[in-house]
């Protein structure tokens, strides 16, 4: 279904649309996207586009996947990452690559069944999922050298930042109709927040299904 061309095309607009990170870049053209979606919505599961995974929830596009894996993957040290909103694990299979241990939380447990029996199939064997709202992050696993949110939460989700280690970084999109991806970066006491870019998440919410 994809090949090396398809994927090789994925990696050249990536790097249209400014993607660096050369690691990022490669393992971007690694992971079979068509693995995470329907086989109904194969044929389009190379475009820069979201798609529907089911549960009224979508996969990201790739261009924003490449754009916080790059951000995250400047970290000082790679050791464990926090992902919250699983969803079907295109963007935790690109982290797994990156970082020694993912740890990542969804809402929704027929997601996290399919996406557990997806990555174990692909062979990511260092991604622990888990089934909870992951608001709250995991402060008993904590610190992580970053942290990810691939849902919009309304505002910024302060308590978070304690979770990082020194040098970590937390990437989040926030906003309802407006939204902006953001991201804090942790010097020792210090915090630093960055405002990148528009962006279109489904809305973080709380509770499990
Ligand atoms: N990372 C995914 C994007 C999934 S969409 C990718 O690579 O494509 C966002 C996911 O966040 C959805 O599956 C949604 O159910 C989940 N989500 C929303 N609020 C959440 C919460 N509070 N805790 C955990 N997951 C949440």
């Amino acid at each position: 279904m994809t090949s090396a061309r398809t994927r090789a095309r994925l990696v050249e607009r990536l790097r249209g649309q400014g993607i660096q990170n050369e690691l990022v870049l490669q393992i971007m053209g690694q992971i079979p996207r068509h693995e995470f979606i329907d086989e109904a919505l194969s044929h389009k599961a190379y475009d820069d586009t979201s798609l529907p995974i089911g549960f009224g929830q979508t996969i990201s596009q790739p261009y924003i996947v490449a754009r916080m894996s790059e951000l995250a993957a400047t970290v000082p040290e790679r050791k464990q990452v926090l992902e919250i909103g699983t969803g079907c694990g295109y963007q935790t299979a690109i982290l797994a690559k990156l970082f020694k241990t993912v740890h990542t939380i969804e809402r929704i447990g027929g997601l996290v069944r399919n996406t557990r029996d997806r990555l174990s199939r692909l062979g990511v064997h260092n991604a622990r999922l888990r089934h909870a709202d992951g608001s709250l992050g995991l402060p008993d696993l904590a610190p992580f050298d970053a942290i990810l949110i691939t849902a919009a939460a309304p505002i910024v989700p302060e308590n978070l930042i304690n979770q990082l280690s020194d040098g970590g970084r937390l990437i989040f999109p926030v906003g309802s109709q407006n939204q902006e991806l953001r991201m804090i970066e942790r010097q020792g006491e210090s915090y630093f927040e960055t405002r990148l870019e528009k962006v279109n998440f489904v809305p973080l919410l709380t509770g499990v299904l």
